[in-house]
């Protein structure tokens, strides 16, 4: 495959759009475009998931590749002739270029499989966005041998031909919390005749703030956001209860337990004072991403070496469940610089393609050379 083929691969994909744990086409692709190679599959539990595997013809270590493969319920906007072709999904977060970069990897890997010392094993992970495919994927009984791991993400903030590269966390851990805080209905003109739940909520949002700005080091990122909130459903009649939805991302785990423990015990004394009682359920996701320093130094001094600018990404507290694969294994994160001018997500978000040819030339050269190691 030439820089021309895999530029179509990837237009072909964006065109059909697939969202999470839906990837069946996607994949079928993916897999279509190894068979020729002769590239062998492993057992994979996910039906939309693939795991590849390239030997090398001398002994060595074992690196894994990890790309993920869904896409977004966003109408797209970008204008591209080859627009998403499906109603409503699009991908707004470029899932398509990590598919196509790492399929193109795998690819130049199987033709170099004489210079490859050791194993290198492709992970093609669905449902990336909803954090239902990560954990999922790494803990398959055919990627426990794995030694290191590497996935890469587009990234707006850089043109094409520079990547981002930084030690330490580089995307938070993303939970996800409902609190429900419950007082008795009433009529509203009445209201000393139930419990009003609305002023105990609101006192809620108010104080959980400063769990934020008091009750942690302030070098330690935290955030805390409540999204959606649920009460009534008119003017004059006073809710049971309250509802409210949020998320609290972290970048350390000692931090990241002491904040969930604070907020429900914050929702319940708030709630007590207000004569209410409160309730909170934790969705807990995965952890954060932690860019191991001696893989960074090399993946930075080989980018350089292959023409790449190289700078530290900015810190973002989204979430990414690649760090699922490095619970127990070392693993890079690395940003590959796309242009395009809308952030992940946007229904304008585009990537510039001059950058997906050298994403797999840099993937595939940075497994042979670590394998080999
Ligand atoms: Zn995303
Ligand atoms: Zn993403």
């Amino acid at each position: 495959m030439n820089e021309q083929q895999l530029i179509a691969f990837f237009e072909d994909i964006h065109r059909h759009p697939e969202l999470a744990l839906q990837e069946t086409r996607t994949s079928g692709k993916v897999r279509e475009a190894l068979a020729a190679t002769g590239v062998e599959f492993l057992p994979c539990s996910l039906p939309t998931g693939s795991i590849a595997v390239i030997r090398g013809a001398k002994p060595g270590r074992t690196i894994g590749l990890r790309a993920d493969m869904d896409a977004l319920p966003i109408t797209e906007e970008s204008g591209l002739p080859y627009a998403s072709e499906v109603p409503g999904v699009m991908h707004a977060c470029g899932h398509d270029f990590h598919t196509s970069a790492v399929l193109g990897a795998a690819l130049l890997l199987a033709e170099r499989r004489n210079e490859l010392a050791g194993t290198v094993k492709i992970v093609f992970q669905p449902g990336e966005e909803t954090s239902e495919g990560g954990h999922i994927m790494a803990r398959e009984p055919a990627l426990q041998d794995v030694e290191e791991y590497y996935a890469c993400h587009t990234y707006p903030a850089f043109p094409a031909g520079m990547l981002g590269l930084k030690t330490g966390p580089v995307m938070a851990a993303p939970d996800a919390f409902t609190i429900t805080i419950r007082g008795k209905g009433t009529h509203a003109g009445n209201p000393h005749f139930g419990v009003d739940s609305i002023p105990a909520a609101a006192a809620l949002i108010l104080s959980a703030q400063t769990l934020i700005t008091r009750g942690k080091d302030a070098f330690e990122p935290a955030v805390l956001s409540f999204a959606h909130l649920q009460a009534g459903n008119t003017w004059n009649i006073i809710p049971e209860e309250v509802l409210l939805e949020g998320t609290l991302r972290t970048l350390d785990e000692d931090l990241r337990k002491t904040l969930r423990r604070r907020l429900g015990e914050m929702a319940e004394m708030i709630a007590k004072a207000h004569n209410c009682t409160s309730e909170i359920r934790w969705d807990i996701g995965p952890g954060p991403v932690m860019n191991d320093p001696e893989l960074c130094r090399y993946a930075q001094s080989l980018a350089r070496e292959m023409g790449f600018d190289v700078a530290p990404q900015a810190n973002t507290m989204g979430g990414e469940d690649f760090s699922e694969y490095l619970r127990d294994v070392p693993g890079l994160f690395v940003r590959v610089g796309t242009g395009g001018g809308y952030t992940n997500h946007h229904p304008k978000f585009t990537v510039n393609e001059k950058a997906l040819w050298p994403a797999a030339r840099f993937f595939a050269e940075l497994a042979l050379r670590r394998a080999g190691i």
